[in-house]
């Protein structure tokens, strides 16, 4: 059987990670300023995280959701505590557009409304909902196309304003940051008006944290720096440093029904035991301390570059838009200096590191970037 022929493909293949680094089988070490897609949170192979993996392995990776499973209290608990949303419920999936997809779900059942208001560039995910709420004609089938999802340009209040006064619009969903789109931000004051707005117009506001969230901002959610509270959080990449798995997470007035929502594999007993070692980690080194640290050096030095046009984000979630081909500078960043970067289209460099990544490994990445640009 041969693949399914979906990416473009490096030519390198890692097999061992440690730390902030992978390695290919000959031994080369590449410093990771990718996170493997925003997903390595923790670095690799932390040795709590290995324990907890392969403990929780031998006892029992799985069963149905029909039972008890302590270990979903647990973590709830501690991400209740982690996230500053401990009166919020949590329900527990697999992947990203899973989350997205039973967010949307559920605002659509608590308000009884059918359409959806998204912006701009968005990117929600690649299930049926999700990428209808996903502003990219090239990864939407036909099929996908709704009336139901409308889309308005990101920071613009009026724009919102005319759409919700309907009160047609079940929700809004919104990225922390923009990630695919390159780092693109919403405005504080924006994100600040867009509660008012929602809560008058009886729609929820859905913030979609999968990449923005679990610290890699400097606050443990991209919203906490504009200080709302929205009705429904999505996170997934960072959660279990790279188990597949996602939680929405719902305000109390949000009741639950039997039934309403479900799944075979969400909130499976490996899965939570890897969240929980992640939220030790992270409370343990005080990565989301970190991330603000090593993020704003990393931002700042970035914008020193004379031959940079734009530097945008916030911690570690940092979009570098240069004067050339993203693709061709990261290429050479990985084949002639050793470093995974990620991209967002043809002019952005993306840098979404280890919430682990020292000031030390920064400034080797900052000479190396200054080396290939010169
Ligand atoms: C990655 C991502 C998703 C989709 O997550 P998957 O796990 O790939 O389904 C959704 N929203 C945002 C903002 C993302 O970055």
């Amino acid at each position: 059987m041969q693949l399914f022929d979906v990416y473009s493909l490096y030519d390198i293949e890692p097999v061992k990670g440690k730390g902030n680094y992978v390695y290919t089988a000959d031994g080369k070490e590449y410093l990771d300023l990718y996170g493997g897609h925003a997903v390595i949170s923790i670095g690799h192979a932390h040795p709590h995280y290995v324990e907890a993996v392969a403990s929780q392995v031998a006892a029992l990776p799985f069963y149905s959701n029909s039972v008890r499973n302590s270990l979903q209290q647990k973590l709830a608990d501690k991400l209740g505590k982690a996230s500053g949303y401990e009166d919020y419920q949590l329900f527990l999936v697999n992947s990203g557009a899973e989350a997205n997809e039973n967010a949307l779900k559920l605002a659509s059942f608590a308000t009884g409304r059918k359409k959806v208001l998204a912006f701009d560039k968005a990117f929600h995910g690649r299930t049926a909902a999700a990428v209808a709420a996903t502003d990219n004609p090239k990864i939407r089938a036909p099929f996908n196309e709704t009336e139901n999802v409308e889309f308005v340009p990101l920071n613009d209040l009026e724009a919102v304003e005319k759409k919700l006064a309907t009160k047609e619009f079940a929700a809004v969903i919104v990225e922390g940051i923009q990630g695919v789109a390159g780092i693109r931000m919403a405005d504080d004051g924006f994100l600040q008006k867009l509660r008012e707005i929602t809560r008058e117009t009886g729609t929820l506001l859905i913030l979609d944290e999968i990449q923005s969230g679990y610290g890699r901002t400097g606050k443990f959610f991209a919203h906490q720096y504009a200080g709302i509270r929205p009705d429904i959080i999505t996170v997934a990449k960072g959660i279990a440093n790279g188990f597949p798995m996602s939680a929405v997470l719902i305000a109390p007035e949000i009741k639950p029904e039997k039934g309403m929502l479900g799944t075979t594999f969400g909130g499976n007993h490996l899965g939570c035991a890897a969240a929980c070692a992640v939220l030790d980690v992270i409370e343990e080194e005080k990565l989301v301390e970190n991330a603000a640290e090593v993020g704003e050096y990393l931002i700042s030095e970035l914008k020193k570059i004379p031959q940079l046009k734009e530097v945008r984000g916030r911690g570690l979630m940092i979009g570098v838009e240069i004067d050339g081909s993203a693709p061709e500078l990261r290429k050479r960043l990985l084949f002639e200096k050793n470093i995974f970067t990620g991209g967002a289209g043809a002019t952005t460099v993306r840098l979404l590191p280890p919430l682990t990544i020292t000031r030390s490994e920064a400034d080797r990445f900052l000479q190396a970037f200054k080396e290939i640009l010169a």
